[in-house]
């Protein structure tokens, strides 16, 4: 950040009284910017025993394939938000949203959070981000052109659990090293 949202002074880097951090403070108005981690919220869509996949149209990982998900928007809550990504990705609507998977990505202050869901019906097409949308058997899941490590490791864990039909909310981090 190099200028103030609010009145366009050039901002500087210093720990506020109180704070024990460095922030983005404007010598002109005073506003700190505060910085926090983003969510992302996607949705891992079923139809019978298969799992809805989209090969990304955009970078990062053009040509990868992916679970629906981005970022949060404001004043949406994380269901909608997995809701609304959906639409825009595989233009599917769910049903029966169960909360899944968090895995923090604490390197690029990440949150990636996703949630089980029936979809509602086969009506589901490729959307502006995607290539292609297509449902998997678990054993034609592209594991080595997945987009994200989030992604394979919520894929992972979801057939892992279907052995046994039981779906606890499950909680992941990587480490710094590795890539999202
Ligand atoms: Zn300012």
């Amino acid at each position: 950040m190099k200028f103030c949202s609010q009145c366009g002074h050039t901002v500087i880097q210093r720990i506020p009284e109180g704070d024990s951090r460095l922030r983005y403070v404007c010598e002109q108005c005073q506003t700190i910017h505060y910085q926090n981690p983003n969510i992302v919220a996607g949705s891992l869509p079923t139809w019978g025993r298969q799992v809805l996949l989209c090969r990304r149209a955009i970078e990062p990982r053009l040509g990868y394939w992916t679970l629906p998900a981005g970022f949060m928007e404001n004043g949406e809550t994380m269901e909608q938000a997995a809701r609304r990504e959906t639409v825009e990705e595989a233009c599917a609507n769910l049903k029966d949203l169960q909360l899944y998977m968090l895995v923090d990505v604490p390197h690029i202050s990440q949150v990636h959070v996703f949630y089980r869901a029936e979809l509602a019906s086969l009506d589901f097409a490729a959307g502006p981000e995607s290539l292609e949308v297509r449902l998997f058997d678990e054993a034609d899941i592209p594991w080595s052109e997945l987009a994200f490590m989030t992604v394979h490791k919520t894929l992972e864990c979801f057939f892992a659990d279907r052995k046994l039909e039981v779906y606890p909310v499950r909680t992941d981090a990587l480490p710094p090293s590795r890539p999202i």
